[in-house]
């Protein structure tokens, strides 16, 4: 709500030709002539909202007049300015055609919300509360706006009603917060919870704002409005204050969307698709609020939109990590130990190298490792990074023999194939391969980070490995590493790895 003058009375004053008795000022024009002299508009206007006893007869009323600097009443003053309303005949600015602006409020009022075609006593209270507030002039300005005259020419034509539901529909503004505040304090509207109706504008927001990407948006559409909106609803009585439960749902409702975003950034797949292997992935690899994804799995569960998955009820705030000559030591295992197949071999080096979750690894096709003049690269992001030459030859033997390429699974695409025609690697298999190897994955795929971000340039990192630049800062936090330090990838991955 606005809170200006009626009407734009007051037009710069100062450059005008015509000097103001009351203000001094010049005016460009005088509103009237009173004994005192000329007065300008904004003095009019002032002077017609003077109201109290008059010192010189005591009247009680209008004192738009001035004696010795004291507020006196037209008769007192000699102002033969008509303060009369035509209408209701009380003593003020006679603001349009001979009525006050109470009575001209009234009116517009009227003929607008049509309160009795068909009688409505509901709209007939709406006008008079309007008509009685302390500043009929910025009921006055609102009514002009466009915003309200949708607001009650809908009212007028009953085609939005007196109701929580019809008013939630509109497009938010205050002024339509104005008139439902007022239909609640007298009683028109029923009290309702201000906490739910702020979170039902904000999710209407936030839903809006990932309505872009139909894959995010419809599991948490789905998650905040048939659980957490039907909850608050139900939660929602008079006396209640659901402030804390808001904002927990709104805490949830944000957590969820981070995940579903990361899931369609990280990986491209919907949510339907998300598998065990991903939430570990995302709980192990963020800070610790990412656990308040448990209610929306929890829910989508029951919902049956996915299945076989769970959240771990506490995840260690502390990430596992295993100390880099450890790492090392690993590394040469995984070039030395000829004895074991090389399919583990191969992903443990992925993993110990570039720190790659296990999902990413079985995902790997063969065209994403890259033969070039300098060397082999495996493209895990936008830039392919340099296999160290210590290591590329186990992956140029592994190219040449894969495993499972039997009848029906010959020139499989899968860097790492399954047993099953067509299928890479599953997830499972593989970790307990690697497992068999002595790599305690996130441990080492945590130090493997670490490592990498204390020797490169983050953003270099995150565009080799095909992490986003905010995972990589974080590790870069963790490992407390100034963000320059620039050390060639070549430089690092040809350091000999000790054992
Ligand atoms: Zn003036
Ligand atoms: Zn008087
Ligand atoms: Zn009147």
């Amino acid at each position: 709500m606005t809170t200006t003058d009626p009407v734009p009375r007051g037009r710069p004053r100062s450059s005008g030709a015509h000097k103001c008795a009351r203000c001094g000022r010049m005016a460009a024009k005088i509103r009237v002539r009173w004994p005192e002299g000329a007065i300008c508009g904004i003095c009019f206007t002032n002077a017609l909202h003077i109201t109290g006893t008059c010192t010189l007869c005591g009247h009680e009323g209008l004192l738009p007049g001035r004696h010795d600097g004291a507020d006196v009443c037209r008769s007192c003053a000699g102002i033969s300015t008509n303060m009369t309303c035509d209408g209701c005949g009380v003593e003020a600015e006679r603001f349009r055609s001979g009525h006050c602006i109470r009575c001209v409020l009234h009116a517009d009022l009227s003929s607008v919300l049509q309160p009795h075609t068909p009688p409505d006593l509901r709209l007939k209270r709406l006008i008079n509360i309007l008509v009685e507030t302390d500043r009929p002039e910025s009921i006055y300005t609102w009514k002009r706006s466009k915003a309200a005259n949708g607001l009650l020419a809908g009212l007028g034509a009953r085609d939005i009603s007196l109701t929580h539901l019809a008013f939630d529909a509109l497009p938010q503004s205050k002024g339509v917060e104005f008139v439902r505040e007022l239909l609640v304090h007298h009683s028109i509207l029923p009290e309702r919870d201000r906490h739910l109706a702020t979170f039902e504008r904000w999710l209407d927001t936030r839903l809006e704002n990932l309505s872009t990407t139909a894959s995010v948006e419809r599991p948490i559409g789905q998650f905040g409005r048939w659980h957490h909106l039907r909850r608050l609803r139900t939660m929602s009585q008079p006396g209640k204050n659901l402030s804390a439960a808001t904002r927990s749902a709104k805490q949830e409702i944000t957590e969820a969307s981070k995940f579903v975003t990361w899931l369609h950034e990280e990986h491209r797949i919907g949510f339907p698709d998300c598998r065990q292997a991903h939430i570990e992935d995302y709980l192990s690899s963020g800070p610790s609020t990412r656990q308040l994804i448990r209610t929306f799995i929890v829910w989508h569960l029951k919902a049956g939109t996915v299945s076989r998955l769970a959240v771990p009820h506490r995840y260690s705030e502390r990430k596992p990590l295993i100390t880099q000559p450890r790492r090392l030591e690993l590394i040469n295992h995984c070039i030395t130990a000829t004895r074991v197949a090389k399919s583990p071999r191969v992903a443990g080096l992925i993993l110990l190298l570039y720190a790659q979750p296990i999902i990413k690894i079985v995902g790997l096709k063969t065209t994403d490792l890259i033969a070039r003049p300098d060397g082999l690269y495996l493209k895990l992001g936008t830039t392919p990074a340099l296999i160290p030459e210590q290591v590329s030859e186990l992956f140029w033997n592994y190219l040449r023999d894969r495993p499972n390429q039997q009848t029906g699974n010959k020139n499989s695409a899968w860097l790492f194939p399954s047993t099953i025609a067509g299928q890479h690697m599953h997830v499972d298999s593989l970790k307990d391969k690697l497992r068999t190897l002595g790599i305690d994955l996130a441990a080492a795929r945590n130090a493997t980070l670490r490592d990498l971000v204390s020797e490169l340039p983050p953003t270099l990192v995150a565009q080799a490995l095909g992490y986003s630049a905010k995972v990589i800062h974080l590790h870069a936090a963790d490992a407390a590493v100034p963000m320059a330090g620039y050390i060639s990838a070549k430089t690092h991955f040809s350091s000999e790895p000790r054992s």
